[in-house]
């Protein structure tokens, strides 16, 4: 497949309007998040000119030239007519330091910079779902963009359509990325079609996703993702909206060597519908039919009113495990430590402060909880959390289980608290569900089974609809 190529006129932006610099085209006016003015563009009006003739130039990308007859795969590799490339900034960046000064960016703004900085050798990673609104930033930008999307094999046919609708659409070609033929026979052959409903989606996704994103970006210096912080509280709620990428290597290999822009990190998944209705960009039918989140469509469902969009993927396994592999790089080393070998915090002796003290919540021993567990009828039933006090998401949620308890105390439903890393995992691992932290437990009165909160949300008012649900 060929090359992503924008549209042919620039853009100058100010407050909540987009406005174009061709006088064949109307004021354009975009929901307002975040707002910015177009600077240091001395060669917009060529490189529109050029863009939209290199449209008419692209080849099949197994047809185009090796970037400096060096190991960059072809697949993602594009080789511009060479006055449509842009400079590529090449100097030492200080990316903390550059996502602290674009934290209040708007994604235009962010896409715009990134676009800038990278030139052609930066591309949209593109799933398929309501990212495209990175794509229509891209366009508002008024610069040359590629577009490049992994297909697994295993997409909805709704999916396939919208890919050939966006591409319609913005007059692109985007860049698909295929698994390994050989990897793909050898998993299937070995395992059945089916095998990550068996033993977990990390081998399945290895093949058909992360193995032909890691050659894409191979080819690459930086890409643009459309995570958001508001996708998954467990893995997504710190990334920057532009980092070295924590886990791969772009064509110059190595640490550093590829960077991630996040430019819808801190927006809410709200605006970004409310921008693409607004652009009346086009949309994969699944949305309308209760999916949220799309990936792969045996990894997919739709999700109900009030649940979480990522508990529609890999809804059989743990959330915390719900990276794909594609942005493993947001799972801390807290989870490590509880689903993987145990080796980090494994004694409980971090010496971090403890959690939830308060005089509404009862601390409960090993003894207690074991009593607790026993118990066939209790006065009361009781919530209880299993923590750790050094794990992020625990203390993410402290502030909002302390005021359940103050909510709820005197009022029929006892909370409490047992400390469950160290000594105690394997415990509460066998006996208390647990396989990550924090796990939420529901006691209920006439039943020695506890019954586990399902939920990423963990607000007051989730856990308060839980615990009346069940009271
Ligand atoms: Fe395989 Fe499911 Fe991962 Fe798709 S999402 S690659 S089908 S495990």
């Amino acid at each position: 497949m060929a090359l992503a190529v924008s549209t042919s006129s620039t853009s100058a932006i100010s407050g909540s309007s987009f406005s174009r610099a061709s006088s064949n085209h109307n004021e354009l006016r975009a929901p307002q998040i975040g707002s910015f003015h177009l600077l240091d563009r001395p060669h917009a009006a060529s490189i529109a000119l050029n863009v939209s003739q290199r449209r008419s130039s692209v080849k099949p990308i197994n047809a185009e030239p090796k970037r400096n007859g060096s190991i960059v795969p072809l697949a993602a590799t594009i080789v511009a007519p060479a006055e449509v490339v842009e400079k590529v900034d090449v100097k030492v960046e200080d990316y903390d330091q550059l996502a602290k000064d674009l934290n209040g960016a708007s994604p235009l703004q962010i896409v715009d910079k990134a676009l800038e900085k990278f030139g052609d050798d930066i591309a949209i990673a593109f799933s398929g779902a309501e990212d495209v609104a990175l794509i229509e930033y891209a366009k508002l930008t008024g610069r040359p963009f590629r577009v490049f999307s992994l297909d697994t094999g295993r997409l909805n046919p709704e999916t396939y359509q919208f890919f050939d609708a966006v591409e319609k659409h913005y007059d692109i070609h985007i860049e698909y990325m295929f698994p390994d033929a050989v990897e793909v026979q050898a998993l299937v052959r070995n395992k059945g079609l089916f095998s990550f409903y068996e033993d977990g989606h990390q081998e399945c996704c290895r093949v058909r996703k992360v193995r032909p994103l890691r050659r894409a970006l191979k080819g690459l210096r930086a890409w643009i993702t459309g995570q958001r912080k508001d996708q998954s509280p467990g893995t997504r709620s710190e990334i920057p909206v532009v980092q070295v990428d924590p886990v791969f290597e772009g064509m110059d290999g190595g640490v550093g060597s590829l960077v991630k822009w996040n430019p819808l990190a801190n927006v809410e998944g709200k605006d970004v519908w409310s921008f693409l209705r607004a652009m009346n960009v086009p949309l994969n039918s699944l949305h309308t039919k209760g999916y949220v989140s799309i990936g792969c469509e045996p990894c997919t469902r739709p999700v109900l009113p009030g649940q979480h969009e990522r508990e529609g993927r890999w809804w059989w396994e743990d959330a915390k495990a719900k990276e794909c592999g594609l942005h493993k790089g947001n799972l801390k080393q807290e989870e490590a430590g509880v689903n993987g070998n145990g080796l980090a915090h494994a004694n409980g002796s971090a010496d971090v402060a403890d959690l939830f003290d308060t005089q509404d919540l009862v601390t409960l021993s090993r003894p207690g909880i074991e009593n607790l567990l026993k118990l066939e009828n209790r006065k009361e039933p009781w919530l209880v959390v299993c923590y750790a006090p050094w794990c992020r998401f625990c203390q993410a949620m402290e502030d909002s289980y302390v005021e359940l308890a103050e909510k709820l105390a005197g009022n029929g439903v006892k909370v409490g608290k047992f400390r469950a890393d160290g000594g105690q995992k394997e415990f509460a691992t066998q006996h208390l569900q647990l396989e990550s932290f924090p796990t939420v437990l529901f006691f209920p009165r006439h039943s020695s089974k506890p019954i586990k909160y399902p939920s990423e949300k963990r607000d007051v008012d989730s856990l308060m609809a839980f615990v009346n649900a069940l009271r």
